[in-house]
C-alpha cells in the first residue's frame, strides 16, 4: 500500500510507517501552493515528508508550517528532522511542548524510561533540536494562516498538558493528535471503525479529557483525522465510545489503587475490556492476533492509568 494517500480538501495523510504500516500517520495539508505538516511522525519520516511534497508538484521552501499536535515521540519527534530539511517553515508547539523541541534531551531521557535505550534508537532516531527563533508557541484559539485558510489551535488537555488540536474549518475536520483516541483499520468491521482511548504517560488526566471532547464535539465536525490511523466519520458514536472507555479507564485504575503494582491488574481489566467491546463489535480477529495488535496499547495505556493513580496519591 502507499504510505501517501491524498484525501479532499488539500488533505494528504502519510504512514509514517512507526512500529508498522497503518499505526501511525501525519498530514500534509495544502493551500494555495502553501504547505502545513500536521504532526511529523519521527526522523525517520523525513523522506516521506519529502516523497508527499514530489507527489504533489511542490518544493520544500513552500512549507510554511510544521505542527506537531503535542511532543510525544510518535507525534512530535520527526519535527527537528522536518524544520531542517524545509528552509522557510516555522513550528508551531503548544507553549508547555516548545522547549523539549528547542532541546530534546528532556524529552529524549523521559521517552528512553518508557520504551527503553535500544528500542528508542530503532523507533525514533536522532531527535534534531530546533533553533529558538523559529518556534511559534500556540495560544487557545490561536489561527494560523496557511495561504489563506484558517487553521484554529485548540489546546486539549486530557491525553497530555501539551496537546492542541487543530480545527480546519474549509474540511469542517479537526486533527486531533491523540486527543480522539486511536482506531485501528484493521479493527473495521460492518459497525464502522472501532475507537479507543490512549491514555499513555504522563500527563494523563481523565476529567480534563472528558470536557475536551465535549468541547470539540461542539464544533460539530464532519471529520477526525487521527494520527493513529487516519479519517474517521459517524463522530457522535465514537465520541460516546471514547467517553465510556475514559470512564471505565478512570474507575479501573482507583479500583487498584491499593495494589502494590497496580499497572499489571489494570493492564488485565485493559485487555478483558478490549476483547469484550471487539466481540460486541463484531470483530472476528482471532484473540492472539487482536493481543499482538493491541500489546503496545495495552502496556503503554496501563502504565499511564499507574502513572496518573500515583499522581492521585500523591506519589
Ligand atoms: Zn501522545
Amino acid at each position: 500500500m502507499n504510505p501517501i494517500e491524498t484525501l479532499d480538501h488539500g488533505i494528504t495523510r502519510i504512514d509514517s510507517g512507526y512500529v508498522r504500516p497503518a499505526l501511525a500517520a501525519f498530514y500534509l495539508v495544502a493551500e494555495n501552493g502553501r504547505v502545513a505538516f500536521i504532526d511529523t511522525g519521527t526522523s525517520h519520516s523525513l523522506p516521506l515528508a519529502v516523497a508527499a511534497l514530489e507527489q504533489l508538484g511542490l518544493e520544500r521552501d513552500q512549507v510554511d508550517y510544521v505542527m506537531p499536535t503535542h511532543v510525544h515521540l510518535d507525534h512530535g519527534g520527526g519535527a527537528g528532522a522536518l524544520m531542517a530539511a524545509f528552509p522557510a517553515a516555522r513550528l508551531v508547539v503548544h507553549p508547555r511542548g516548545a522547549s523539549h523541541l528547542i532541546d530534546p534531551a528532556r524529552l529524549i531521557a523521559g521517552s528512553t524510561v518508557v520504551y527503553g535505550e535500544k528500542e528508542m534508537a530503532r523507533l525514533f532516531g536522532e531527535v534534531v533540536p530546533i533553533p529558538a527563533e523559529r518556534v511559534i508557541e500556540s495560544m487557545d484559539g490561536m489561527e494560523v494562516d496557511l495561504g489563506g485558510r484558517p487553521l484554529r489551535l485548540l489546546h486539549t488537555p486530557g491525553h497530555a498538558l501539551h496537546h492542541y488540536c487543530v480545527w480546519d474549518v474549509a474540511s469542517r475536520g479537526i486533527f486531533s493528535g491523540d486527543t480522539f483516541g486511536i482506531s485501528y483499520r484493521e479493527l473495521d468491521t460492518a459497525r464502522g471503525p472501532f475507537l479507543f482511548a490512549t491514555t499513555t504517560p504522563v500527563q494523563l488526566d481523565p476529567d480534563a479529557w472528558l470536557a475536551t471532547v465535549d468541547r470539540l464535539m461542539a464544533l460539530d465536525p464532519d471529520a477526525v483525522y487521527l494520527t493513529h490511523f487516519g479519517r474517521v466519520g459517524d463522530l457522535d458514536r465514537l465520541a460516546n465510545d471514547l467517553r465510556d472507555d475514559l470512564v471505565f479507564d478512570r474507575d479501573l485504575a482507583r479500583a487498584h489503587r491499593g495494589d502494590a503494582e497496580p499497572a499489571v491488574a489494570i493492564r488485565a481489566g485493559l485487555q478483558e475490556r478490549f476483547l469484550a467491546r471487539l466481540e460486541a463489535h463484531g470483530c472476528t480477529l482471532p484473540r492472539a492476533e487482536l493481543l499482538e495488535l493491541l500489546a503496545m496499547d495495552l502496556d503503554l495505556n496501563s502504565q499511564g492509568l499507574a502513572v496518573w493513580l500515583a499522581r492521585q496519591q500523591g506519589r
